[in-house]
């Protein structure tokens, strides 16, 4: 049967695979809206479960609990792409899964992704794939050095990634992928680091939020501002850009582009996640529709909401460090009343672990930044 061009209305019950902070957020949007949650996951205590109807708890490659969680829902969506293909093709023979597996298989595995943007003509930085120390010696030749090298599969935040310097490197780099197929890639001068979040309906609305601009810190994101401090000129360009991919995926759903905006001012397209993104968080505070809602509106194919920036704004992102020192002075942070706080539910904040996030409005990018890292750090003050 087909589903496609088929509303499901407020009432119906959505499938999320993952239940992490993503799945939080999307079950509080999708709850505010009227529907009912599901959440797979492996973890029993995900920050999902508390705010979802039902949880199944089982590993994504037992195709059994997934398809009986895949029965009680009308359609399913993700929190987290890395989840195995046979996962996602168990869920497709009961119900709609949108984005559809295909566009998880693309998303997954860096050399797919980098190869399915190259090919398409979209900006990346040249790239090689590395099965052998040869590989990489002769990669790092034809590339040139610096050049980053991470593992083709499962990497985020920095993670399985190590940028080389120098040719005497290459041996102890390569013995540190462990054996899993790697990808090379000529290093980016950038000036700045940027997203888009991007939504799209089965019937091919489609809607951008503004371009966020982000910080990090320890290959974690660490602050987020929008409007970025970009020309208008990249600014839509960057939009389009998301356009052009979310179309060449055919996504229905979101999907966020991460870019480097190059120091000659040229976008490069970095990384594909094929959901909602830590840097569209202030859309939860500074848009007429949250990422989460959007999200929801285009995997039930109802009409995009408004992403309209309402007013500058800038997240800030807390880590299981801002514990180090005790207990967070909540109070302090807080004592500035333009602040949002959102806490995810996790029990131990472990260094590098995200357990919250703050935003702040104000009337330009730069005192949004001031107020988020005044916050922050007043937390530990
Ligand atoms: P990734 O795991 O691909 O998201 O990369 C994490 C971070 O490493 C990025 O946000 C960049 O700051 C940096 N990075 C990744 N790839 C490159 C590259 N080819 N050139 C320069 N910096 C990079």
């Amino acid at each position: 049967m087909s589903h496609h061009g088929r509303i499901i209305p407020p009432g119906a019950t959505l499938g999320v695979l993952g239940g992490g902070q993503l799945g939080r957020m999307f079950a509080i949007a999708a709850r505010r809206l009227g529907y009912r949650i599901h959440i797979f996951c492996p973890e029993a205590d995900s920050p999902a479960t508390p705010v979802a109807d039902r949880t199944f708890v089982a590993p994504y490659e037992d195709l059994d609990p997934v398809r009986a969680f895949a029965r009680t829902v009308d359609v399913v969506t993700f929190e987290f792409e890395n989840v195995p293909s046979a996962t996602s093709d168990a869920c497709s023979e009961v119900v709609p899964v949108r984005p559809a597996g295909r566009v998880l298989h693309i998303t997954q595995q860096r050399l797919r992704e980098k190869g399915f943007l190259r090919d398409h003509g979209f900006p990346v930085t040249p790239f090689r794939a590395i099965h052998s120390l040869e590989d990489l010696v002769s990669a790092t030749r034809e590339l040139g050095l610096p050049g980053v090298l991470k593992t083709a599969s499962f990497g985020y935040d920095g993670k399985g990634q190590r940028t080389l310097r120098s040719a005497t490197e290459l041996p102890e780099a390569f013995t540190g992928l462990g054996g899993t197929e790697g990808i090379y890639e000529a290093f980016v001068d950038f000036a700045q680091e940027v997203s888009v979040v991007g939504a799209r309906t089965v019937e091919g609305q489609f809607a951008a939020f503004p371009v966020f601009e982000n910080v990090h810190a320890h290959h974690i994101l660490d602050v987020t501002v929008s409007p970025a401090r970009i020309t208008p000129e990249l600014e839509a360009a960057a939009r389009e850009l998301s356009r052009g991919i979310l179309e060449a995926l055919d996504v229905v759903g979101l999907l966020t582009v991460e870019l480097f905006v190059t120091r000659d001012g040229r976008l490069i397209v970095n990384e594909l996640a094929p959901r909602t993104h830590n840097s569209g968080h202030l859309t939860l505070d500074a848009c007429v529709t949250c990422q989460f809602e959007q999200q929801v509106r285009a995997v039930c194919g109802l009409p995009l909401g408004s992403t309209e920036l309402k007013q500058p704004a800038a997240m800030a992102n807390l880590l299981g460090d801002v514990w180090n020192g005790g207990p967070p002075r909540w109070d302090q942070a807080l004592s500035n009343p333009r602040l949002k706080l959102h806490l995810y539910g996790k029990a131990s904040p472990r260094p590098g672990r995200k357990m919250g996030h703050i935003t702040a409005t104000a009337n330009s990018a730069e005192a949004a930044i001031e107020a988020v890292r005044q916050a922050r750090s007043s937390l530990q003050a």
